[in-house]
């Protein structure tokens, strides 16, 4: 399928927008991919319906847990500890490469660590059936793909289930009510590559919006790393502070303005937690992290 679609793209795409196109096209492939293994799941376990597990907040905790990608690699986790209590909002921040990506990866279980443990409401996940954990989860990538279709069908991507009630009460909680209105054609407007374009803040909440209609137990949110415009960037403020009221909310933060609204901030350095505190602790208490601060965050991951 992938060869024949890289065919039919060969055969209509310009030249010169080959290479640009392509890189796109991957990454296309790779949430489609990501969003599928969610769908996939049995529908009982889909919008908070998971016998097991409820619709409660999680609590996670992390405990000296070793981690690297494989034998011959360098250690990723070096011990890593910090616990994160049902409901709220932390967030995690440090440099490129300091293994914030990776604590994400191994709460979904893409990975196993090498040693430590890993519980969410004190259970191991390893002790989780998958689908249980990966309907508990929720996730939304950094700057997040709008695909083709209606917003609608972009919104119940994952969760077919959801009913006009849950539709209406996610709208109003990512602020999307606004934008609804003034679609032509409301949920029911064409978005996307082939429709109407949002804005990188508009994407950014619809993602919110579509995993929030699993009702997730823990969110797992990667923040875009692309600049937002201010009225955007206080709306997602806004809509982080709410959301983290109903659920745990796990943010790799590339924003002050997110931090500075977290109940606590987890600072990772190569591999290991350097400190947790809140914004104002800090500030006064680590160099890392004032000069992190000072730089906004805005760095590549
Ligand atoms: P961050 O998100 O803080 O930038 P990551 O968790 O993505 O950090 O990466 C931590 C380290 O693990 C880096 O040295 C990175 O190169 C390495 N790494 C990340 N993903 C993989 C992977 N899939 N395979 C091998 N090494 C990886
Ligand atoms: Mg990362």
């Amino acid at each position: 399928l992938i060869a024949f679609l890289l065919y039919l793209f060969y055969l209509v795409a310009p030249i010169g927008q080959l290479v640009q196109g392509f890189t796109q096209m991957q990454n296309g492939l790779a949430a489609v991919k990501r969003i599928r293994e969610i769908e996939d799941l049995p529908t009982e376990e889909i919008g908070g319906q998971a016998a097991e597990t409820g619709t409660a907040p999680a609590g996670v905790a992390f405990q000296d847990v070793v981690f690297r990608y494989g034998d011959d690699r360098p250690v990723v986790h070096d011990g890593v500890s910090f616990e994160i209590p049902a409901r709220g909002l932390t967030a995690l921040v440090g440099p490129s490469g300091a293994g914030k990506s990776t604590v994400f990866a191994l709460l979904e279980r893409f990975y196993e660590q090498q040693s430590g443990t890993i519980t969410m409401d004190g259970r191991d996940i390893r002790q989780w059936r998958l689908p249980d954990l990966r309907a508990a989860l929720g996730y939304v990538e950094q700057d997040a793909p709008v695909l083709d279709g209606t917003l609608r069908e972009n919104l119940l991507f994952a969760a077919q289930g959801a009913g006009e009630a849950d539709i209406r009460r996610v709208l109003s909680l990512t602020r999307l009510e606004d934008l609804v209105a003034r679609l032509p054609e409301g949920l029911e407007t064409e978005v996307g590559h082939r429709g109407i374009m949002l804005s990188g803040g508009e994407r950014q909440r619809v993602a919110i919006a579509r995993a929030l209609l699993r009702r997730p137990r823990l969110l797992l949110l990667d923040e875009a790393t692309s600049q937002l415009d201010a009225v955007n960037e206080l709306r997602l403020r806004e809509v982080i502070a709410e959301v983290a009221k109903e659920t745990t909310v796990l943010v790799i933060a590339h924003r002050l303005s997110t931090v500075t609204s977290a109940d606590r901030i987890v600072v990772m350095e190569a591999g290991g937690v350097r400190a947790v505190g809140t914004h104002g602790e800090l500030l006064a208490d680590d160099d890392l992290y004032r000069e992190l601060a000072a730089t906004q965050f805005l760095l590549p991951t």
